[in-house]
């Protein structure tokens, strides 16, 4: 029997991550992928191939409605050619897989195809596609199964026409009206896409606004702009049917005065978020707790309720998000290499890839309000920079939000073109615990879209906000 010092339980951002540090700190690691390819969600349906689909519709969206303006004439029509854009976003799919693919032999770890499941604390069975089973042997086993989509209990998911983010990657046709279930990250992103693409999109959002977990200034201005895109939205919106007709589908919903309202489309993407995976497993061998959401129990060394096995990412609590789970992964490797790693949560940046982007890190106005922590804000607005006149992405802005007596920063907000990588500066400013003033006297370069956490660290520190 073959003999490890960690095996990890599923290859997406967490495990192969933690699996790269443990052979880097020189542990004998195996990893344990169910699936052909590595890389999880992300990699195959999630973070990677939403992100090549958003780059190609956005190409598509400025070749039809900006190109003019920039003195681009482009004779005859502009037409979308769907199975292209797929095939696309499936060879970066497939070029970053092989990728992770070609890590793990850089650094000699074991990859095993087949269904992981716990035999006991310190033995787990692999079952390959073809029924073939054989038992490996590890010291330390970290569990990294991931998520799975989740639905409502009275929707039958047809993945043809009543489908998922998975099957909304890889559409034959642009829907005529697409119908999306949930206002959250997944289905904003989705939805843009297939409207940039033609389609009709319909937003229906239970709660009374967009991105709820998000400051409540974002949500505000992504609806203002993503209705200028003409996406339609019904907030306050309970989903109570969904019924499939042929190539129709019927949503049925309560509005906030309890009438009933029905929506009509082709397609409707079911995105109301996703469940902790952990079907197969078969974690009680192994004597690892389950919790009552379904995500195996963890305390703050990322140990669950079995000393040597632990638990990273997607399936345990906090954000289901690809970079917290690679931090969860690179501390559980260091834990068992002897040293002292630390994750500050609060500091895991927040990010919606729509267009303009949104992107956050630290506290919402609402968190502070309720902490009763005095603060301060500064905003300053995307239009007014030299970069977004020039490039014509003139939405958004950037909110700081810093600690009212000593100026520390403690939220920051944005939303507006390259919001996404906008917000690494903001990480690193929190993680020194920088004040509004310290980043608003760091030299930013001219023309940037950086230039407006400049002015809003300005405008922080006191109304000296300079181009407004
Ligand atoms: C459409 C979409 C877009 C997204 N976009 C982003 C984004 O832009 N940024 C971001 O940060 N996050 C994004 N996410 C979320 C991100 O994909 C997840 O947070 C991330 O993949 C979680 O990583 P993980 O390692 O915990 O699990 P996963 O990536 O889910 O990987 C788990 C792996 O374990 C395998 N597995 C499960 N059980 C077993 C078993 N018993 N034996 C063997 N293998 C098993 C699974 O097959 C899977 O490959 C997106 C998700 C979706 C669906």
């Amino acid at each position: 029997m073959s003999s490890y010092d960690v095996a990890i339980i599923g290859s997406g951002p967490g495990g192969y991550v933690a699996a790269i540090r443990c052979a880097q700190l020189g542990m004998k690691t195996a990893i344990i992928e169910k699936y052909s390819t590595l890389g999880g969600t992300c990699l195959n349906v999630g973070c990677i191939p939403s992100k090549a689909m958003l780059d190609s519709s956005h190409h598509y969206e400025d070749a039809v409605t900006h190109f003019e303006e920039h003195g681009i004439d482009i004779p005859g029509e502009i037409k979308v050619n769907l199975e292209k854009m797929i095939a696309r976003k499936q060879s970066v799919v497939d070029q970053t897989c092989n990728g992770v693919k070609f890590l793990m032999k850089k650094n000699n770890i074991t990859v095993y195809e087949g269904l992981g499941s716990f035999k006991d604390k310190t033995h787990i069975d692999i079952i390959n596609s073809d029924g073939e089973s054989e038992t490996i042997e590890a010291k330390n086993i970290i569990i990294a199964t991931g998520s799975k989509p989740s639905n409502l209990p009275f929707i039958e998911l047809d993945k043809e026409r009543v489908i998922t983010s998975t099957e909304a990657l890889k559409l034959k046709e642009i829907p005529k009206h697409m119908i999306v279930i949930g206002g959250g990250v997944i289905g904003l992103e989705l939805g843009q896409v297939y409207k940039r693409l033609g389609a009709e999109v319909t937003v229906i959002e239970f709660m009374d606004r967009i991105i709820p977990t998000m400051d409540a200034a974002l949500s505000k201005e992504l609806m203002k702009v993503m209705k200028k895109q003409k996406v339609k939205f019904n907030l306050s919106h309970k989903v109570k049917s969904v019924e499939r007709k042929g190539d129709e589908i019927i949503v049925k919903a309560d509005n906030k005065k309890g009438e009933e309202v029905e929506f009509k489309g082709d397609y409707c993407l079911v995105s109301v978020g996703r469940r902790p995976y952990t079907d197969g497993l078969n974690a009680e061998a192994a004597g690892v707790k389950i919790d009552g959401k379904g995500r195996v129990e963890v305390n703050e060394h990322l140990q669950t309720s079995t000393a040597n096995v632990y638990a990273i990412g997607d399936v345990i609590r906090g954000a289901m998000l690809a970079h917290k789970a690679e931090e969860e992964g690179t501390l559980v490797a260091e834990q068992l290499a002897g040293q002292k790693p630390h994750i500050d949560y609060n500091l895991i940046p927040g990010v919606v890839y729509t267009w303009p982007e949104v992107a956050a890190v630290g506290k919402t106005e609402e968190e502070l309000k309720e902490a009763g922590i005095e603060y301060k804000s500064g905003q300053f607005p995307m239009r007014a920079l030299g970069r977004s006149r020039a490039s014509m992405d003139l939405d958004g802005f950037v909110k700081i939000l810093a600690d009212k007596k000593t100026d520390e920063v403690l939220g920051v907000h944005m939303i507006g073109a390259r919001c996404a990588d906008l917000i690494a500066e903001a990480v690193t400013a929190m993680e020194f615990r920088a004040s509004a003033e310290d980043i608003s006297r760091m030299s930013h370069s001219h023309p940037t879209y950086a230039e407006a956490v400049k002015e809003a660290a300005l405008a922080a520190t006191g109304d000296r906000a300079l181009h407004i």
